[in-house]
């Protein structure tokens, strides 16, 4: 009796660990099968392979992006519209990894979770997608950066709805280039790289350092500086575009005053710029409707002193990403802690049933509220006393900051950007652009911004 007790016991174990792993296993395909099916990596799924039965995708007003019509992908019958919407729709490849025609393949392509992909053509019910993106603003911004390399983003940051992620180069989807493996005009035209790619912030930065002083240097608001251009920190030189005079905090971002902000970052130290930094999104990584952003990085853990005065200005070896940007501007926005961007707005259900729109949360708070109503004045001095309401468009009431990103020891080739958001209670927006190498955020990357917040105005007041 006992020698069957003993041997009845292994038994019963390994029944419950068959058992266990079972219901894990199917916790998992319950919790994750479509990603898995959906995967850039499924052979099942490659090239044209799915799509051609995939469900349709609109943009927020209605507007078919791209659908399906007697077996063949079809997308926007206007050339630019269609262009201009590829970095967030995708081509019928898989090439455009953070495309939603790439990562809800399987919801587009009328996955479902008793027969996975396995059903008949003909009992298939591809979902529709609806973007929160408008065509319209797209278009704006993908006219606007023309024959430039370069991202725009702008985000509702009260609601979290993303209506322009327009990232250049492009190429029509409904004529792929056979030279766009080997032609540099098409350099990254698979990368959307409002998401994705990562440049020096210049003078964007400012805003970080600004953050940090306002956060942990007692002394900022009596601190002042006579600014001839140029001057010495850790024995190297720090340079301005120009003598900015006597300036303190508020004047130093007006006049983007690279000495200044250079003796900040140097008086607060290593410890306290980078814990501002991570606090404000650099050194990690976030999700945006499922897809992991590219990361924005703050690392002086090996700089010099006249490094790390370079840090706080947004250069040395600062890097950004535009959305992280654009979500610093929100956060300035709306009281130190942004609500997170998304741009999937929703995705039918079984047989074409609508499921609720998807909404945002919030992120981690950036700053305090004290804080950025700080930031936010500044950034509106800098508008009001600098770049104008009229390079903005008009329409709106901007605050904005811009920054024009070394990248060469020449100083040719600087990368161009601006971020910012508007006041307006009806149109509350936060952007960012990058244009590569535009030479000068308020000559290149200011006339972006203009024609994405006049496009998104019209849109919303129309
Ligand atoms: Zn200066």
């Amino acid at each position: 009796m006992k020698k069957t007790r003993t041997r009845a016991l292994p038994v019963l174990l390994l029944t419950l660990a068959f058992f266990a792993g079972i219901a894990y296993f199917i916790f998992n395909l319950t919790i994750h099968a479509s990603e898995w099916v959906s995967t850039p990596t499924n052979g099942h799924l490659s090239d044209n392979e799915g799509i051609e039965l995939a469900g349709s995708v609109l943009d927020r007003n209605g507007v078919v992006l791209a659908y399906t019509e007697d077996g063949e992908r079809k997308y926007n019958e206007d050339y630019a519209t269609r262009c201009a919407c590829l970095p967030v729709v995708g081509d019928s490849s898989v090439n455009n990894s953070t495309a939603v025609q790439t990562v809800y393949r399987s919801e587009l392509s009328g996955y479902n979770f008793i027969f996975g992909l396995g059903l008949p053509d003909e009992f298939k019910s591809g979902k529709n997608i609806t973007l929160t993106i408008d065509s319209k603003i797209q278009k704006a911004a993908y006219e606007a950066l023309g024959n430039n390399k370069g991202a725009a983003v702008l985000y509702n940051y009260k609601t979290g709805e993303t209506l322009c992620l327009a990232s250049t180069p492009v190429y029509d989807p409904m004529n792929v280039p056979e030279d766009i493996e080997t032609n540099d005009a098409y350099d990254g035209a698979y990368i959307n790289r409002a998401l994705s790619a990562s440049y020096p912030p210049g003078s964007t930065f400012k805003l970080v350092t600004a953050a940090a002083a306002l956060e942990y240097k007692d002394d900022i608001d009596s601190f002042e500086y006579d600014c001839n251009g140029a001057d010495e920190i850790g024995g190297k030189p720090v340079t301005c575009y120009e003598p900015n005079g006597h300036v303190d905090l508020k004047e130093a971002m007006k006049t983007s005053c690279n000495i200044y902000f250079a003796n900040v970052a140097v008086d607060l130290g290593k410890k306290q710029m980078t814990e501002q930094a991570k606090k404000m999104g650099f050194n990690q990584n976030w999700k945006l409707d499922g897809i992991v952003t590219g990361t924005s990085t703050y690392d002086v853990s090996q700089a010099t002193e006249n490094e790390l005065g370079w840090s706080g200005v947004g250069q040395y070896s600062v890097m950004e990403t535009p959305v992280n940007m654009a979500m610093i501007s929100a956060a300035i926005a709306s009281g130190g802690t942004p609500v997170k961007p998304f741009f999937v707005k929703n995705i039918s259900g079984e047989f074409g049933i609508p499921t609720p729109d998807r909404t945002s949360s919030k992120a981690k708070e950036m700053m305090s509220k004290d804080i950025s109503d700080r930031l936010s004045d500044m950034m509106r001095y800098c508008v009001e006393a600098n770049y104008g309401d009229w390079s903005f468009g008009g329409s709106l009431k901007v605050c904005a900051k811009t920054g024009t990103a070394e990248v060469s020891d020449t100083g040719e080739d600087a990368h161009a950007w601006v971020t910012g958001f508007s006041l307006d209670e009806d149109c509350p927006f936060a952007f960012s652009v990058i244009v590569e190498h535009g030479n000068s955020g308020y000559r290149a990357a200011v006339p972006v911004a203009a024609a994405i917040l006049e496009a998104a105005a019209n849109s919303v007041r129309s």
